[in-house]
């Protein structure tokens, strides 16, 4: 098995490597047996290993420079199991829902679940393909449909879909999400489509290629990425440079000029690194500046950029604000994987994180605690900067409705166990916005 390197920019110190021969593995988007595992794959042996960096060239090395999930097929290849063929489940009555449901992609009650199962666990590329028709952008930028389809299939298949919540099924949600979004009012007169392309594209990567653990336990565990990214925003970059290892491999924007292709792939960046959980303030502030001050021009390129991210943020922690069965849904899957880190820190003897010890941090503390010091005060300021739309107001008393719905099942669980952690996991939240939720 070898890989080829390349170094994608002289001024990042990240290389994206990718194995040649895995086009078997990479070509079948939907049920490949092999990606329904039920643990978050990361290869203990590395994890003490400790080896000189900045430099590379050698198998080993390249091995460890592999994605999360491209060394998990290999690895696998590697064995002899070899992946079994999609499963063609679908029928044209599914296909015919799928397309019904697109109908109304725009709409906030839109349900991702259903929408994953009706095309057999394909949303994400069905969703991208539809979203980059219905926006103008394959006309506009004169896309070859097999090369978006070629991308789009990669970006999915890089997501774990063995993780609970960080697989393909919530960058197919925040990409729902971000598009309704792009069309407020207030932003969507002002969007060029390069913009609703950034959107749409980082909304779709922003997580790619997750290990279901977040920062805290890549830096403790001396993984080698937490390393090459210097311990900041080290899943954000990986996800970043994994986006544009993908997108260059696809040759999707191949046929346009230089400069464009380098400021796709700086706002691309600049989108994803925009989601790292600990810049939160750094993005509340500047836009509280922005609405007190009143002096956002959406005319302004940058503006522009800066409304991106956050909408982006917005979409990313959207969960709280959806309706109660979705949202419900979507609480429990982040906790198990919350739980799961927990039960790995436990197993290696290592210190439990915040918020991923199950005996003592129940689901509706931690969604209180989430909604009350993360959700919440972005979306204030989210609702300053629409004007209450009819969707703000939709989410907010979303937002609202389901606080109210987890503090009541707090006080059940309350009266049944008398413990008081539903306090300390609040303070938790405050103190500790390490866990990564989004
Ligand atoms: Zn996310």
């Amino acid at each position: 098995m070898c890989g080829t390197i390349s170094l994608d920019s002289p001024d990042q110190n990240a290389l994206c490597v990718r194995m040649q021969g895995d086009e078997r593995v990479r070509g079948q988007a939907g049920l490949l047996s092999e990606r329904r595992g039920s643990y978050p794959f990361i290869d203990f042996r590395l994890l003490n290993t400790t080896a000189p960096s900045g430099e590379i060239g050698t198998k080993k090395k390249v091995k460890r420079l592999l994605s999360f999930q491209r060394y998990f097929h290999a690895s696998r290849l590697l064995r002899g199991i070899v992946p079994q063929a999609s499963l063609h489940l679908l029928d044209e009555d599914y296909l015919g829902q799928a397309r019904h449901m697109l109908s109304k992609v725009g709409t906030w009650n839109f349900d991702i679940f259903l929408f994953d199962r009706l095309t057999n666990g394909n949303s994400l590329v069905t969703l991208l393909c539809h979203l980059f028709n219905l926006h103008g952008l394959i006309h506009h930028f004169q896309l070859d449909m097999v090369k978006l389809h070629r991308f789009l299939v990669m970006i999915q298949e890089d997501y774990h879909s063995q993780n609970p919540y960080h697989n393909a099924v919530h960058a197919a949600d925040v990409t729902q999400a971000m598009h309704c979004y792009l069309k407020e009012p207030k932003l969507a007169h002002y969007l060029t489509p390069l913009d609703i392309m950034l959107g749409l594209m980082a909304a779709a990567a922003h997580d790619v290629d997750h290990p279901g653990v977040n920062q805290p336990f890549l830096i403790k565990t001396k993984h080698h990425l937490a390393s090459l990214y210097q311990n900041v925003s080290v899943l954000e970059n990986h996800h970043w440079r994994s986006t544009i290892g993908m997108l260059r491999e696809s040759g999707l924007l191949a046929h346009l000029p230089v400069e464009m292709i380098q400021d796709v792939e700086q706002q691309l960046g600049s989108l994803i690194l925009a989601t790292d959980i600990n810049r939160q303030n750094e993005f509340l502030t500047r836009m509280k500046a922005h609405s007190d001050n009143r002096d956002l021009s959406l005319e302004d390129a940058n503006h522009r950029h800066f409304i991106l991210q956050i909408a982006l943020k917005c979409a990313d922690i959207c969960n709280p604000c959806r309706v109660w069965e979705m949202s419900k849904q979507w609480s429990e899957k982040v906790c198990e994987e919350f739980y799961r880190q927990g039960d790995l820190e436990h197993r290696l003897h290592l210190e439990i994180s915040p918020l991923c010890n199950q005996q003592k941090d129940s689901i509706p503390s931690i969604q209180i605690g989430f909604m009350s010091f993360i959700v919440e005060p972005l979306f204030v300021e989210w609702s300053r900067f629409t004007e209450n739309t009819p969707l703000t107001i939709t989410m907010m008393n979303n937002l609202r409705k389901n606080k109210g719905t987890w503090r009541g099942l707090l006080l059940k669980q309350h009266s049944n166990s008398e413990d008081n952690a539903a306090q300390t996991n609040e303070d938790k939240i405050r103190t500790s916005l390490e866990v990564d939720h989004s």
